[in-house]
């Protein structure tokens, strides 16, 4: 069994955006600048900025935080986002989800300009992904695509069983690794990307467990501890575990430890490879974040 160690990928990306950002600094031009809206006080939300902007520092890209008040109102945080779809300093930016009640969460998205949209939530960069076109994928399925490309783990032909339909993990990830390998990204190797045939699964799907073993890859997407158990699991499967759970724990000084969706202890020695939680997923995902910013700036100072 082998670890997919996102924690040291994540810092082997981090490095070469670095350098690139020095080649920029060097050559007399401007960096990324990265905007994240952060509405409220919601204390995940705010551990999820102060990750991000601290990411952004350590490669050297500029991030602003735009802290608006919980009781904003919807058209207000429009005019937020118009702002900054025409702020010419900043190259893409985040609206931090989740938003408060009162606020439609997809009218925000959907204001977002899709070149900006470093999170690749858009209806627009979702449907140009689908349909092949240049995109902003959005970052979990990219970091998911960029971890299996770096430890060479091809998915052409592969059973790819993905458990999750959420709009942020589940379909983007499940559509990606089924794509024809043409949306190669910079420094992986289109060979190893997509081909696969996939079935996604969701929380009304009959016999899991069956489907499970007809797996070569498995993603689990579902914010459900230990649901995916050893006897879903036949010798040799991929697991990427997404999930990122609380679950109490007196013995930890925060009283709590994140745990993802897989029961680890069983399901490891099954597995040709698997990813830990905290450590496997998390990293990329804020990596990807990044290289979407990067991106953007490019295609913006072009
Ligand atoms: P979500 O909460 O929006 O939806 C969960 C999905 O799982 C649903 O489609 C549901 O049908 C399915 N599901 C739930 N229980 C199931 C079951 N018993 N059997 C089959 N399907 C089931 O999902 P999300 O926003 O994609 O988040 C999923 C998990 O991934 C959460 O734990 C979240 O915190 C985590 N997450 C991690 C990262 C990361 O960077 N590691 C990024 C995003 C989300």
């Amino acid at each position: 069994m082998t670890l997919l160690d996102g924690k040291q990928i994540a810092a082997t990306i981090r490095a070469e955006l670095r350098a690139e950002i020095d080649a920029l600094r060097q050559a007399g031009r401007r960096v990324p600048r990265l905007g994240i809206v952060i509405v409220g006080h919601n204390p995940a939300s705010e551990t999820y900025v102060a990750n991000k902007i601290k990411a952004c520092q350590e490669v050297g890209f500029e991030a602003e935080r735009i802290a608006l008040e919980a009781d904003i109102s919807e058209a207000d945080l429009l005019r937020e986002v118009h702002r900054l779809n025409a702020d010419p300093a900043i190259d893409g930016f985040i609206v931090q989800l989740p938003l408060p009640a009162h606020i439609c969460e997809s009218t925000i998205l959907s204001a977002i300009d899709y070149r900006k949209d470093v999170d690749g939530l858009t209806p627009e960069n979702v449907g140009r992904t689908v349909q092949g076109l240049p995109s902003i994928v959005s970052a979990t399925p990219r970091g998911i695509r960029e971890l299996l490309a770096r430890y060479n783990i091809l998915t052409a032909g592969r059973h790819v069983v993905v458990i999750g339909r959420s709009n942020i993990v589940g379909k983007p990830v499940a559509m990606l690794l089924m794509q024809r390998p043409y949306l190669s990204l910079p420094g992986m190797s289109a060979s190893s990307l997509g081909d696969a045939t996939v079935t996604i699964c969701h929380s009304k799907t009959q016999d899991l467990p069956a489907i499970c073993r007809t797996a070569d890859i498995i993603i689990v997407a579902a914010g459900s501890p230990g649901l995916l158990t050893a006897e879903m699991v036949r010798p040799g499967t991929t697991v990427i575990d997404v999930g990122i759970n609380r679950i109490d724990d007196p013995a930890s000084p925060r009283g709590y430890r994140l745990v993802g969706d897989v029961d680890f202890p069983a399901v490891s020695p099954l597995c040709n490879y698997i990813t830990p939680v905290p450590g496997g997923v998390g990293p990329m995902t804020i990596v990807s974040l990044l290289q979407n910013t990067l991106q953007a700036y490019h295609e913006h100072t072009r």
